[in-house]
């Protein structure tokens, strides 16, 4: 299997590249936010739990997080891959998902992390809180929160593959094109199977 972990900050662009990664090589895409979204629209009790966190831009807890998360990966069969987007935001969450792909008899094959400067991100998210109507990207008080959280509790994270020497930083600024050549050229550089 080839299972990326895609990572950066908030409004880094880490859905849209996703997006291209799992049609070129046939990932299953798993994004927290977007599976929070779901459960906040279909006001189920995990949704209910992770607005009153997602609302403050902080981050919803790590095991409910975790068992969500791994609940997802269950569900797949036969998979050739995954692209994670947006897990691991901590260590306790690194650890977790390592230890489960390996009780599945498998593992993180790389992380690629999405490197753009703070004013950036602030201006992407402002814009995507105009079109989507994304209540966290409309306010920049929650912005710079998410942000705060992202090098405080986040940024760590990749120290975990870095240790693994799994650890890619791809520079984010530039045309969507643009970086999802650089990041092809990583993954075909990185991984066997193709
Ligand atoms: P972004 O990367 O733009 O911040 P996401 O859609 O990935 O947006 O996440 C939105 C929110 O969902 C986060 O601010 C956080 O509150 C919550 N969230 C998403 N993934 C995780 C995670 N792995 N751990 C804890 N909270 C998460």
């Amino acid at each position: 299997m080839l299972n990326i972990v895609l990572f950066g900050p908030p409004g880094a662009g880490k859905g849209t590249q996703s997006e291209r990664i799992v049609n070129k090589y046939k990932l299953v895409h798993l994004s927290t936010g977007d599976i929070f979204r779901y459960n906040i629209k279909q006001e189920t009790d995990l949704g209910k739990l992770a607005k009153s966190y997602i609302d403050k831009g902080e981050l919803v807890p790590d095991q409910v997080t975790i068992d969500m998360l791994n609940a997802e990966v269950e569900k797949q069969v036969n998979p050739n891959g995954f692209i994670f987007d947006g897990f691991p935001r901590t260590t306790t969450q690194a650890d977790a998902l390592d230890k489960h792909m390996i009780s599945k008899g498998s593992s993180i094959t790389m992380m690629l992390s999405l490197h753009v400067p703070e004013e950036e991100l602030i201006k992407r998210l402002l814009l995507r809180g105009k079109e989507s109507g994304r209540s966290d990207d409309t306010d920049e008080n929650i912005i710079r929160n998410r942000i705060r959280v992202y090098n405080e509790q986040t940024a760590v994270a990749a120290n975990y593959y870095e240790m693994q020497n799994k650890y890619h930083q791809i520079d984010g600024i530039g045309t969507i094109e643009d970086i999802f050549e650089r990041l092809c050229q990583i993954i075909d550089k990185h991984s066997t199977i193709l």
